[in-house]
């Protein structure tokens, strides 16, 4: 992922809301200042901006859509904002009506890294608190020390980044929730494999999942379970 600013994070999503409000067409500069409350000439600059560095293609007369590169950025911010609005109600209690000014600041303070985590723990949540759809895909780049569950050492603590659709939809139907920070405990004859999550509850993944659960290792902490029960 780029490092962009704010501003400009703040200019690619407004045209994928106002592209996906027009049947993807090219929208006018006028609406985007519009939309972000500038004035023309200064939209302008920006999108001569973003267009030098191929994140939107601007056509004098026609408008301005995004590039695949400048959607991938827009996707991610709308993921990051409502992740974060997720998080702010689910795990501390928000209102759902208080979320979105907090979620407008925190998005741009996120990595993509810090949002797939969250994301993770929350369980892949398909929307946020106002039902708005969160992208699913994946932002974080794969990292080199990510394995697949089926290569996990019994005994080794993980955390799981990324899990794919099919195997959410497991889990999903069988009402579970989601593991997120594990421990492998054993790993048994057919193959499938016993984790322990930090809450302590223990759960079998069956093999033919394992390769769809990607997992890091989880170097030199240990949480207040590890003391008190091992
Ligand atoms: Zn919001």
């Amino acid at each position: 992922m780029l490092k962009l600013s704010k501003n400009e994070q703040d200019y690619l999503k407004a045209i994928y809301n106002l592209e996906s409000k027009n049947d993807n067409e090219a929208v006018s500069i006028h609406l985007i200042a519009k939309k972000l409350d500038v004035a023309s000439p200064s939209a302008t600059e920006m999108i001569k901006r973003l267009s030098k560095k191929e994140l939107v293609i601007y056509t004098p007369y026609r408008g301005v859509s995004l590039s695949h590169m400048g959607m991938v950025q827009a996707r991610f911010i709308i993921k990051s904002h409502r992740v974060w609005e997720t998080f702010l109600v689910e795990k501390l209690g928000y209102l759902s009506e208080e979320v979105h000014d907090e979620a407008e600041n925190l998005e741009h303070a996120s990595s993509p890294k810090l949002v797939e985590y969250l994301y993770a723990l929350l369980g892949y949540p398909k929307v946020d608190p106002h039902g708005s759809e969160i992208p699913s895909e994946v932002f974080w780049e794969m990292q080199q020390s990510e394995i697949d569950l089926e290569q996990a050492k019994i005994g080794e603590r993980y955390y799981i980044t990324t899990m794919a659709e099919s195997c959410k939809d497991f889990f999903r139907k069988l009402e579970m929730s989601m593991p997120h920070l594990i421990k492998i405990i054993e790993r048994l004859q057919d193959g499938s494999v016993i984790i322990k999550e930090d809450n302590g509850k223990c759960s079998i993944i069956p093999h033919f999942l394992q390769d769809e659960i990607y997992l890091m290792q989880r170097n030199g902490f240990t949480t207040k379970f590890d003391e008190e029960k091992e």
